[in-house]
């Protein structure tokens, strides 16, 4: 038993986020009460939500409390219907998303993807490649690359245009994300595969050089290279073999995407973003990998599933309570194995299933977490 506290900042956003949030806290009471730590919560207004409250999508009150706070657990932002007259810079999706991860150095992405046998029916594909189910986690590098370096800019040539982006990592951006890869890898089943283009780019030869450096301080993790247009190819022909997959920023934006294919439904996926470490702790952002979803907005029919695994890496990657995290995780496995669906993940044909709304779904995952 710990008497832990930590505080955190619950930013529930705009259509789904506030339905999703309230199922997620739900879940964090109980995990709270039975591994004996204390969670802060203070929820405040972003997105549109914002605006309505304050005027600003990212209100100072909201962004002075993710400062005091050790985590932020986010909903999602953003509703495309809503007042077109307001500028581009000034909406949710910019103004608060964007903002955040900016003001906060969040460097890594975490997509776990993990589609449960049971809803083999959701992944696109045939069931014998999904052996006994797919259970990977994307680590991409999220602040630099070829989003970011510069020279960036079109110009003017004899000829038409030119546009040019450029592609940097130093050693030390490289190490970070690295460092993050193995330590993810080491708590779950030791075997890391990183992505580049060793082949044909320097970014790629670098990067090779650093994982494989960083990699003799984690004797314990299995580490291999793979080039990363193999990668692609290997996530839809055996995707089984993957554990932990890093990637630059790049490669992950479309490698995660590609993974989170697998998982059979954006409402079963969560993802983190990291900061710097202090001490103990890792300042982290954690938040679904789906959007507002407004077609499904206020009906209890949204899946709280990717909200409540995103609580449940909070616990594991900011306050290292790695314990609390997996019976979050396999109270939602349980509750999965016992037939329980919302409309994302429902089938028909699955004589034990039984459609269960927003609430009922988040109540049977807490109740899990007690059993
Ligand atoms: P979306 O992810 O909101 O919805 C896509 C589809 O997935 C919809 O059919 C939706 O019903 C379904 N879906 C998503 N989450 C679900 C869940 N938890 N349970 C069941 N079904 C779910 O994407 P969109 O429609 O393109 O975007 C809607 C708004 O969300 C836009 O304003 C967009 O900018 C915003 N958005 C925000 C974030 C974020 O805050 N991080 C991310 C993506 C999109």
């Amino acid at each position: 038993m710990s008497s832990k506290q930590f505080k955190v900042a619950a930013l529930a956003g705009d259509g789904i986020g506030p339905e999703v949030m309230r199922e997620a806290i739900k879940v964090l009471r109980a995990v709270e009460k039975k591994f004996g730590f204390t969670l802060e919560i203070t929820e405040a207004p972003v997105g549109w939500a914002g605006i309505d409250a304050a005027g600003k999508a990212l209100p100072d009150a909201t962004l002075a409390l993710c400062k005091k706070s050790d985590a932020i657990l986010f909903g999602s932002v953003g509703l495309p219907d809503r007042d077109p007259t307001i500028p581009k810079d000034e909406r949710p999706e910019r103004a608060a998303l964007l903002r955040l991860r900016k003001e906060f150095g969040l460097f890594a992405n975490l997509r776990p993807v993990n589609l449960l046998k049971a809803l083999s029916h959701a992944c696109p594909l045939k069931t014998e490649r999904q052996g006994d189910g797919i259970d990977i986690l994307v680590v991409r590098e999220l602040t630099g690359g070829l989003y970011f370096g510069q020279p960036k800019r079109t110009e003017k040539i004899p000829e038409g245009e030119r546009a040019i982006d450029t592609k940097v990592y130093t050693t030390p951006e490289i190490e970070r994300i690295a460092h993050v890869a193995f330590q993810a890898a080491r708590q779950r089943r030791k075997k890391l595969t990183s992505t580049d283009k060793a082949n044909v780019l320097e970014n790629g030869v670098l990067w090779r050089d650093v994982v494989t450096r960083i990699g003799k301080q984690y004797a314990d993790v299995t580490l291999e290279h793979m080039f990363v247009d193999n990668a692609a190819m290997q996530l839809v022909l055996r995707p089984t073999q993957f554990d932990v997959l890093l990637c630059e920023n790049m490669f992950g934006d479309i490698l995660s995407d590609e993974a989170a294919a697998l998982g059979g439904s954006l409402g079963m996926l969560p993802s983190a973003s990291l900061g710097a470490t202090a001490g103990e702790n890792t300042f982290g952002f954690y938040e679904p990998a789906g959007g507002t979803a407004p077609d499904i907005a206020g009906k209890n029919l949204a899946n709280p599933i990717a909200q409540i695994l995103s609580a449940a890496l909070m616990l594991r990657h900011s306050f290292g309570l790695s314990d609390a995290a997996a019976a979050i995780e396999n109270a939602m496995g349980k509750t999965i194995n016992a037939g329980f669906r919302t409309g994302d993940i429902f089938n028909p044909n699955e004589t034990s299933a039984r459609k269960v709304g927003t609430r009922e779904m988040g109540d049977a995952i807490a109740a899990g977490v007690h059993a």
